[in-house]
């Protein structure tokens, strides 16, 4: 099993010719409301790619909580431990402008009263292959967590998105951390991927770098290095290209497949995710992603 301890979020995304100025009321194409946060769309992925997942986080008591659970659960996902906690359920209102670029606001509402893992969730995190985290809950929690993971001797894959600067019990606490291009800059403060790699392998066992189109770099402190390259497809929407690769990189890992054929699962699954538009909604099942990897 893998537990994915992290957010849930409804993304509310508008879409508008022009994003509006200050007191500027401007009028859109289209809207959507979609279920995400990077907890969400990476237990969807993993669940998706064929693990047994468990998401450990909270919604609010309205109706997009309610929302965000069934979808969790119609993707198979356990989610016994999302608890309901009073008040609205985190959103984020995404506007997206037809040049394609966004701009995008968070509010965390329930996923900010997740104070720390709960009995139940450290049960669930010492019986688990895998312990997912990301940087949309308050981070002395998510630091609670890999501190279980780490005491229960379950890996700890860290997402350090939305990046921000990491504290020391953090990482000392996780296995691998998979950061895009841009965050590993930002917690390195290297640039290129070669040496952003070594400069993460001096605070992590294993780090992978998303690279976008150009794949992904993995290190290990064992001095292993692997470039797996990604496929040449048309991207359409690459939101949630990152969590999908992490999602199905851990069911990979969970179920024992060696690092370097875990680390094409998780780039065939994202190369088909960037295909289709949404979060949640673009990520490939398990046998997708075994008829891509043919
Ligand atoms: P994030 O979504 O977190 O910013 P990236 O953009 O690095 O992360 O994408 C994560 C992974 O998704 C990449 O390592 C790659 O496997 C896949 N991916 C992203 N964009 C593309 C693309 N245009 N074509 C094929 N694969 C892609």
């Amino acid at each position: 099993m893998i537990s994915v301890f992290g957010s849930a979020n409804m993304d509310l995304v508008a879409y508008v010719a022009k994003a509006p100025g200050r007191g500027e009321t401007v009028t859109g194409h289209r809207f959507r409301t979609v279920p995400g946060g990077k907890g969400a769309n990476q237990a969807i992925a993993a669940a998706r790619a064929g693990a047994e997942v468990a998401f450990l986080g909270a919604v609010g008591d309205d109706g997009f909580g309610a929302e965000l659970r069934a979808t969790l659960a119609a993707a198979g996902v356990d989610v016994r431990g999302l608890r309901e906690v009073p008040g609205p359920s985190g959103i984020a209102h995404i506007v997206v402008d037809d040049d394609g670029g966004n701009s995008i606001i968070v509010v965390p509402g329930a996923n900010g009263a997740v104070t720390g893992p709960s009995g139940a969730d450290l049960a669930a995190i010492a019986g688990s292959q895998a312990l997912l985290l990301q940087l949309e809950l308050p981070l002395p929690a998510v630091t609670a967590a890999a501190q279980a993971g780490q005491v229960a001797g379950v890996p700890v894959i860290l997402t350090p998105a939305p990046a921000q600067p990491l504290p020391d019990e953090l990482l000392e606490a996780v296995t691998m951390i998979v950061p895009n291009e841009h965050e590993a800059a930002a917690i390195t403060g290297v640039t290129g991927p070669e040496a952003a790699l070594d400069a993460l392998l001096d605070l992590v066992e294993e780090a992978v770098i998303t690279l976008g189109a150009a794949g992904a770099l993995y290190g290990a402190r064992t001095g292993e290095r692997l470039r797996v390259p990604a496929a040449e497809v048309k991207a359409v929407d690459t939101t949630a290209a990152g969590d999908t690769f992490v999602g199905a990189l851990a069911a990979a890992r969970a179920e024992g497949q060696p690092v370097a054929a875990a680390l094409r699962f998780a780039s065939a699954a994202a190369a088909l995710s960037v295909q289709r538009e949404g979060a949640s909604t673009s990520m490939p099942t398990r046998p997708e992603i075994d008829a891509s990897l043919l």
